[in-house]
């Protein structure tokens, strides 16, 4: 690359971008999952200080970038990460290193592998073209840490409780505790029940975690899929695809359908989401989830 004119389009590909200052260029590396392994941390540090000027920035999705890189070293720079097992991110209108949080790796809260959700979707779908910039994020639970919802693709791990009349103390807990309000108890001929509102219920496992006895039972664990969410000029939250998807293989068919509507009827810069708005939510939700 060194002596010619750079294509920034090129560049953007792999991760490059043009900084305001001439011929200086920032490096963003990827991480899928926000993972890095201690020695790899130890050759940023070594190419920060040698190419960049001794700094590294950390973007809002979990990636790292070495900034000030001469447009002489990109190179050099470049193949000494790739020694240290570290590829390039990406930028402009294809999809951007996949963002998860920790998930049941080691967070009590934890109901999915996000990560290994992560690298599969990494493996299918990093760097593809697309109308616009495509975001993925995975979250292991309703605490939603990695921002599911504002992603053109959000999973997050779901839990659907079911009550066990026989150990249940009867104390009210869970009323109080659900954010969305959708546990009522019910008094009947046979004595009273606890009941579920599923049309509010989000599937947090709020109640399945904090029952005082465990009453509230896990019935079914999945994810919840999220279309459309961006932030940026014209921010939009997503919107549900499927509350409940039950199996890994339906998650990853019901993305590849997703992503092949938006890149076969989405306008060149539009987001997924504005593509979305401008066709309709249950059009593209019937053509996503109709051949399911
Ligand atoms: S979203 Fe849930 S599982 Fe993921 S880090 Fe936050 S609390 Fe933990
Ligand atoms: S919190 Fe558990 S024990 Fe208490 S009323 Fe609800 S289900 Fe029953
Ligand atoms: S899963 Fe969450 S939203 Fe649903 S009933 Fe339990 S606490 Fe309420």
């Amino acid at each position: 690359m060194s002596g010619h004119e750079l294509d920034s389009a090129a560049l953007g590909k792999v991760g490059m971008m043009r900084q305001k200052q001439p011929d200086m260029y920032v490096m963003r590396l990827k991480a899928v999952a926000g993972d890095l392994t201690a020695d790899q941390l130890a050759c940023v540090a070594v190419v920060a200080r040698k190419y960049g000027r001794g700094f590294v920035h950390l973007s809002t999705r979990q990636g790292i970038e070495i900034h000030y890189v001469h447009k002489d070293n990109l190179e050099t720079a470049r193949l000494e990460l790739l020694e240290a097992g570290i590829e390039m991110g990406a930028c402009g209108p294809r999809v951007r290193v996949i963002v998860a949080c920790p998930g049941d790796d080691s967070c009590r809260w934890g109901n999915i592998d996000t990560k290994k959700i992560a690298r599969e979707l990494d493996a299918r779908y990093f760097k593809q073209e697309a109308p616009s910039k495509f975001k993925l994020a995975v979250t292991g639970c309703s605490h939603n840490c990695t921002k599911a919802n504002e992603n053109d693709i959000g999973i997050r791990g779901a839990i659907e409780p079911k009550w066990e009349a026989s150990d249940c103390n009867d104390c009210g807990l869970c009323v109080s505790l659900c954010p969305l309000h959708s546990i009522s108890r019910v008094d009947s001929d046979e004595g009273f029940s606890y009941e579920i509102d599923w049309e509010s219920c989000i599937n947090c496992s709020i109640c399945t975690s904090l029952c005082p006895s465990g009453s509230w039972a896990i019935g079914r664990i999945g994810y919840t899929l999220f279309i459309g969410g961006t932030m940026g000029k014209i921010p939009r939250l997503a919107s549900v695809l499927k509350q409940l998807v039950e199996t890994e293989e339906e998650l990853y068919l019901l993305i590849d359908k997703a992503f092949g509507y938006y890149c076969a009827n989405g306008r060149k810069k539009e987001r997924f989401g504005h593509m979305i708005d401008r066709i309709g939510l249950d059009t593209v939700k019937e053509a996503i989830l109709g051949t399911e």
